[in-house]
């Protein structure tokens, strides 16, 4: 194994009832690198993680996190992670102050450090304002800017991110972009899931492309246009899921639409 070796998922399968999602997927991750995750919706981006992060127990194969079996059942590695889930349960009631804080001390951090990292972090989000407002006034956007905030607060060596720039502006997944590039550069390691393909091309140091179940393409941009017919990874995307159809698809939605009046 590298030494810098930090995820390894070996021959991972997964089923919800009798229907295979995960078949057998494998995959090394090496400190530092920016991962992007992508594949159709459904093809078990959230579910991979949810396994990695020990939030779903029932799968075959095996994930080997900072060298550590995740089956052991040590909680000691989940201080070392940073997760931005697809779908957060955030408390409502709470203000961000009372959230980022409670985050923060779950994770070990000290109440007066968790206070003053949340209040300069929103800050630099723009959100600063709301810092002590409760959550159910926050836009979607603000409640992004909030889970990944959450993410970080004790500064973890590996970052998974969900479709973490769900209702974020431009200008705020330019800054988040930035963001990712800094904490890579630092040495930190980040698996970023999603079907939004235009950010994984310009973010991620290796694509990794998930599609029936098992890793479809492996390799960096330039790699993977080398590979196929070139073009944007959107197009790559299209070419290697084996997706044509799309225009008749369109074609047919709309004559429903239309239909029946
Ligand atoms: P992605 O994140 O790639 O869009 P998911 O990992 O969320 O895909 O889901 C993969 C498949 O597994 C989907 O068909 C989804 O409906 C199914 N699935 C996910 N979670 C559950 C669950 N808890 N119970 C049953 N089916 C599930
Ligand atoms: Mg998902």
């Amino acid at each position: 194994m590298n030494e810098r070796e930090l995820l390894t998922i070996a021959n991972l399968t997964k089923s919800y009832g009798n229907k295979e999602i995960l078949k057998g997927v494998n995959l090394h991750v090496v400190q530092g690198e920016i991962i992007g995750y992508i594949g159709p919706n459904g093809a078990g981006k959230s579910t991979t993680i949810k396994i990695i992060l020990g939030m779903e127990g029932d799968y075959g194969g095996e994930v080997r996190l900072f060298g550590e079996n995740i089956r052991q059942d040590s909680v000691e590695y989940k201080r070392r992670i940073g997760y931005v889930p697809e779908i957060a349960d955030v408390y409502d009631n709470l203000t961000g102050y009372e959230y980022l804080t409670f985050i923060g001390q779950l994770y070990g951090v000290d109440l007066d450090i968790a206070a003053n990292k949340s209040q300069t972090l929103m800050e630099l989000f723009g959100v600063g304002e709301a810092y002590h407002a409760r959550i159910s006034s926050y836009s979607k956007g603000m409640r992004q800017k909030l889970l990944i905030i959450s993410s970080l607060l004790h500064n973890p060596d590996i970052l998974f991110l969900d479709e973490p720039i769900n209702g974020l502006d431009a200008n705020s997944v330019m800054i988040f972009k930035e963001i990712l590039a800094q904490l890579a550069a630092q040495g930190k390691t980040i698996f970023y899931s999603s079907h939004l393909m235009d950010v994984v091309e310009k973010i991620s140091s290796r694509i990794i492309l998930l599609h029936d179940g098992k890793v479809a393409a492996d390799g960096t941009f330039e790699q993977l246009q080398a590979e196929s017919a070139g073009g944007t990874l959107e197009a790559i995307f299209t070419q290697l899921t084996d997706f044509h159809d799309y225009r008749e698809i369109g074609e047919q939605f709309v004559a429903v639409v239309q239909g029946g009046q």
